[in-house]
């Protein structure tokens, strides 16, 4: 079977990772990008991103640079604590929740791979039927064709764009968002959310001495104007948070700081004809359970498994991920729609009440990922 895997971001890099150990697949990997090189700050990988790594064979290298967590604590921008969660606990008592750069992810994904990785490469052409895929690019040696073709190619898929060209496929939750590493000697933090107008900030520890922080803001918020500027904007919202937002943001001047716009997918894609989605390219969504990474993961496991018997049934590939994936996109984007309203303080009570009763909204995602058996991957 000959398969052509279009991005090596996470979901490509898994999913050549699978392939390589499946005897009767040779596949190719394409880049547009000329190098590895990766946009900086972190990557949390909840518990079942951790589980997937184990059978895509790189946990212990992902352990080993890491940084695990112990639980989860949710603030009002004033510090005071609405929610915090254990993870060591059950349902979570032997797994792991860790973060790490996703520069350091990324090598570990791609070790081993690099000879098979054509970079600088994008489809020029791509011709999608019932049987096979014939693709030309302007790398000769992809131009051809291939049985399957497998869109990793992320939020903004290219493949999937093309082919769903009568209908937007993503959507813009109107949230600018910011993505930055600082320096934080000793902090001796456990991940911590701050919630406040239609503005939330995270600081999620990397080792003992770096923190991944993460912030966004309504752009229709009453409070603040943007700029543009990341730097001036990120100091005018949050210097008046409390600790530990404050002294982050006194430490944000010498770094490299990810401007960018939430998107999501209007809806999951996972194949049309040979064309098979995984990752971002089929299933984007907000980063609220941190589910990105793991749905990658979990969608090529996934794929691999449908592929091994040497048939090409794409159907049961999306058989086995709809109902987790609409349920981890329904749940990470659902609360979006109320940020605007954040402003006014009726609407935050009812937020803040509804975390003092359920605890951290992403523990509870993750609980129910763990335990509901209508949400596991139909094998
Ligand atoms: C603000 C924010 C915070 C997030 N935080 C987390 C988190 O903490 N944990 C988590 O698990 N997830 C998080 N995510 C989501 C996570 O980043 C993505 O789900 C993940 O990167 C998806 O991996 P991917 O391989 O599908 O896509 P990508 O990582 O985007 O990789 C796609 C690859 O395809 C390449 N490519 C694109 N187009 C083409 C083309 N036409 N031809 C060839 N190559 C192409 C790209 O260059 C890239 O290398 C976050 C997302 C956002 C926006």
């Amino acid at each position: 079977m000959k398969v052509l895997i279009v991005g090596a971001g996470i979901a490509g890099l898994s999913m050549a990772r699978l392939l390589e150990k499946q005897e009767n697949i040779n596949y190719t990997i394409i880049e547009k990008k000329a190098s590895m090189s990766t946009l900086g700050a972190g990557i949390a990988l909840p518990f079942n991103a951790l589980r997937a790594l184990k059978t895509i064979g790189v946990f212990d290298a992902v352990m080993a640079q890491a940084h695990q967590v112990k639980e989860i604590l949710y603030t009002k921008s004033n510090g005071k604590i609405l929610g915090q969660a254990n993870l060591t606990s059950a349902p979570f008592e032997n797994d792991h929740f860790v973060a790490l750069q996703r520069s350091e992810l990324q090598g570990i994904l791609a070790a081993g791979l690099e000879d098979n990785i054509h970079y600088s490469t994008e489809l020029t052409s791509v011709n999608n039927q019932a049987k096979g895929v014939s693709v030309e690019s302007s790398n000769a040696q992809v131009t051809g064709d291939y049985d399957l073709v497998i869109a990793a190619d992320g939020i903004n898929s290219t493949i999937r764009t093309l082919q769903y060209s009568a209908t937007p496929t993503l959507y813009n939750h109107n949230l600018t968002g910011w993505r930055f590493i600082v320096k934080a000697p000793n902090h001796q933090l456990q991940p911590t959310y701050m919630l406040g107008n239609t503005d939330i900030f995270m600081a999620y520890p990397l080792n003992e001495d770096e923190l991944y922080c993460y912030a966004h803001i309504h752009q229709e918020n009453k409070f603040h104007k943007l700029t543009g500027d990341a730097k001036t904007d990120i100091k005018h919202i949050f210097s008046s948070y409390a600790e530990p937002a404050k002294s982050i943001i006194e430490a944000i001047d010498d770094q490299e700081i990810i401007t960018g716009e939430l998107k999501s997918v209007t809806e999951a894609r996972f194949y049309k004809d040979r064309i098979v989605f995984v990752g971002d390219a089929a299933n984007a969504c907000s980063p609220l359970l941190q589910q990105g990474a793991a749905a990658a993961f979990e969608d090529v496991i996934a794929l691999a498994k449908t592929l091994k018997d040497g048939g090409i049934n794409l159907e049961q590939y999306k058989t086995a991920r709809k109902s987790r994936i609409d349920w981890i996109i329904n749940f990470s984007d659902k609360p979006l729609a109320s940020v605007k309203k954040m402003d006014k303080a009726i609407v935050r009570f009812i937020r803040n009440t509804v975390i003092r009763i359920l605890g951290p909204m992403n523990v509870f995602g993750w609980k129910k990922l763990a335990t509901n058996p209508d949400l596991a991957n139909k094998d």
